[in-house]
């Protein structure tokens, strides 16, 4: 499989450069220059074969010839080494839960498998690999974990001072060995917008060898595709095509389910659910593409106001509006309604989400009502425990802290805070590890 920039202005290189380069030389996203189309009936067996053979049956093409598929096969198998749980509540609503990875978020399976990509791909390069990141909150500790102690590679972590929960920078901020995280005083926007600002800058370009573990990076976003393939295993072959309700932020998660839709998997809908970060759903309502300033809200790894990856959406639909209008539908609410969510998972089928959960579930309520018939799916994309404090405080109630967090609350956080992009630049000239 070959990739283009959807700038159309550089070269195609096959999934080892894309995965490399992160972003194209003409600061355009990658894009797979074909997308194939499996047959139906590998979507109607999917639950006679073993989730190791799917995912490398999914994966193959995207990949191509830049891994062997023994090498790709193992890749994926420690990728997806936990449970994808699809959890019903009430007849024909679920929760797909994708938190039961090693930082408890759904970030956990790209941020594996690139960490991975990249390990087999700097085992004959010559330079040090540096992964810049910048993070809304997951992101961060799911590539930490990911990438901790994988020869060749420097990790990066940009994040939003006082922006991310406790145990979120925790797990980010206490892992030491090749992870190095930078405290901004600013927005994710501003930490995303020094992250593409250093891609773009050749003297830094020269220092060292940069690459993102952003979701704009194809090995980041693609094999989030599994999960979809995987609710749609567990329904099984009798089901009715379900709706997928995805709380949204950079827009890659939905877009990647978009793909396994465009593969051949059957979806009725996809619902776009956001916070009041509401770009996206006002460009369904208006034809408008206009981002404001990004807003805090409880649902924090959504607080995005430039969602980079809903390029690859519109791209996936030629930019058609009206083709994506009839697959996809987006909503946006509020912190109130989305505490009002929480409490009512909790009180009705006794489920505790977390409030990006609560937002999925929201968009998906609201779209049941008008379209009822099939089943529907939200991604639980976060352990409720990563928001401890906002889901004790709604919910009246304490959370059990999982085995795996408790060393973390006892490491003491390591961060370098940084103001401009000119901090930032100056860090990335020293050599890695210094
Ligand atoms: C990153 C994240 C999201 C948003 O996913 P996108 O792919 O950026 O749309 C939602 N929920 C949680 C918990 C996240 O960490």
């Amino acid at each position: 499989m070959r990739y283009h920039s959807l700038n159309l202005n550089a070269a195609e290189v096959p999934f080892r450069e894309a995965v490399i380069q992160g972003i194209a030389p003409d600061k355009g996203l990658y894009f797979p220059v074909e997308i194939p189309r499996l047959p139906d009936s590998f979507w109607k067996n999917l639950r006679e074969k073993p989730i190791n053979e799917i995912a490398l049956e999914l994966m193959r093409p995207f990949v191509g010839d830049s891994i062997p598929d023994p090498d790709l096969g193992r890749i994926l198998e420690e990728t997806l080494s936990f449970e994808f749980p699809l959890v019903e509540l009430s007849e024909g609503v679920y929760s797909l839960e994708l938190y039961h990875g090693p930082t408890l978020a759904f970030k956990d399976v790209g941020s594996r498998f690139m960490a991975r990509c990249l390990g087999h791909f700097s085992k004959d390069s010559p330079a040090e690999i540096t992964v810049l990141v910048a993070t809304s909150g997951d992101t961060g500790g799911a590539v930490a974990d990911g990438f901790l102690g994988v020869p060749g590679v420097e990790v990066v972590i940009l994040y939003p001072e006082g922006k991310v929960s406790d145990i979120q920078e925790r797990q980010l901020t206490t892992l030491g060995q090749n992870i190095r995280a930078l405290r901004v005083s600013g927005s994710f926007d501003d930490c995303q917008r020094m992250v593409k600002r250093a891609f773009l800058d050749n003297d830094l370009k020269a220092a060292r060898q940069l690459t993102s573990a952003n979701s704009i990076n194809v090995a980041r976003w693609i094999p989030q595709m599994l999960y979809y393939a995987m609710a749609w295993r567990q329904l099984g072959p009798d089901s009715k095509p379900p709706v997928f309700a995805v709380p949204s932020g950079n827009f890659g998660n939905i877009c990647a389910g978009m793909l396994a839709h465009r593969m051949g998997m059957p979806c009725r809908q996809f619902v776009a659910a956001t916070n009041v970060n509401d770009t996206v759903p006002r460009f369904m309502e208006s034809g408008q593409y206009a981002p404001e300033k990004a807003v805090p809200t409880i649902s924090n790894a959504m607080d995005v106001a430039d969602p980079s990856n809903f390029v690859r959406i519109r791209k996936l639909f030629g930019y058609r509006f009206p083709d994506l209008d009839a697959v996809m539908t987006s909503h946006a609410y509020t912190d109130g309604q989305t505490r009002d969510a929480m409490r009512h998972l909790h009180e009705t089928y006794g489920y505790i989400a977390d409030p990006h959960g609560a937002v999925g579930y929201l968009g998906l309520s609201d779209y049941l009502l008008q379209d009822p018939g099939g089943p529907g799916i939200f991604l639980e994309t976060a352990h409720p425990i990563k928001f401890r404090p906002e889901v004790e405080r709604t919910l009246g109630l304490e959370l059990d802290l999982p085995e795996r967090l408790r060393g973390l609350l006892e490491r003491d956080k390591t961060a370098l805070p940084i103001t401009s992009y000119d901090d930032l630049r100056r860090f990335l000239m020293q050599p890695p590890g210094s």
